[in-house]
């Protein structure tokens, strides 16, 4: 099987993205390939953030390089935390303190809709730029439920699955995931 190279170093997004292109492309994450730098994630957009890591590790190594930039969009915060989903407590990639923030933002709101959003972008030796982007729809809980998953999954009831990414299994979260969407976008444009 072809082998992909994923501009992460984030394990669940890593494993989902393994398990979406399982049978398509054997996923190697860019560290086992040899990339072990930070990128700045410089960007306004999802989109301009997965260019921009995809692009690297894909300079670095000499080789295609795939990156998904995503986050989590509320509505009463007006789109926030978003690009900055990652570091929105202040810490970097701190899950449970992003979570502790979130709730925090939204005590008190009635309004708890909510996205996923994921951009991904295939960053070809040749220059070319393959996209694709996904959305998926729910509420922020009041509380966390369940423990499955990774960043703010405990926190997203799902409108597809009615339960939350936290308690929802792998292969749940998978079939209707913005991840899974935004792969799919990608694939149908190769
Ligand atoms: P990125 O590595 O800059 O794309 O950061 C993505 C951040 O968005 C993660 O660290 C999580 O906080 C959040 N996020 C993105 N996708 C998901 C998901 O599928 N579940 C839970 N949190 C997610």
């Amino acid at each position: 099987m072809k082998k992909l190279i994923v501009a992460s170093n984030n394990k669940g997004k890593l494993k989902e993205i393994k398990e979406i292109l399982s049978g398509i492309y054997e996923v190697v994450p860019m560290g086992e390939a040899g990339f072990n730098e930070d990128i700045v994630e410089d960007g306004n957009t999802f989109f301009e953030n997965a260019l921009i890591k995809a692009k690297t590790v894909s300079e670095a190594l000499g080789a295609d390089a795939l990156a998904d930039d995503s986050g989590l969009c509320v509505e009463a915060l007006g789109g926030a935390p978003g690009i900055y989903s990652a570091r929105y407590s202040g810490h970097h990639g701190d899950d449970a303190a992003n979570r502790v923030k979130l709730l925090k933002e939204l005590e008190g709101k009635e309004n708890r809709n909510a996205k996923f959003v994921s951009a991904v972008v295939l960053y070809k030796t040749n220059g070319e730029i393959v996209k694709g982007v996904g959305e998926t729809y729910g509420k922020i809980a009041f509380k966390e439920e369940g423990t499955n998953g990774f960043g703010y999954d405990s926190l997203f009831i799902s409108d597809d699955l009615h339960k939350s990414f936290g308690v929802a299994s792998g292969e749940e979260k998978n079939s209707i995931s913005h991840r899974k969407r935004a792969l799919i976008d990608l694939l149908g444009h190769l």
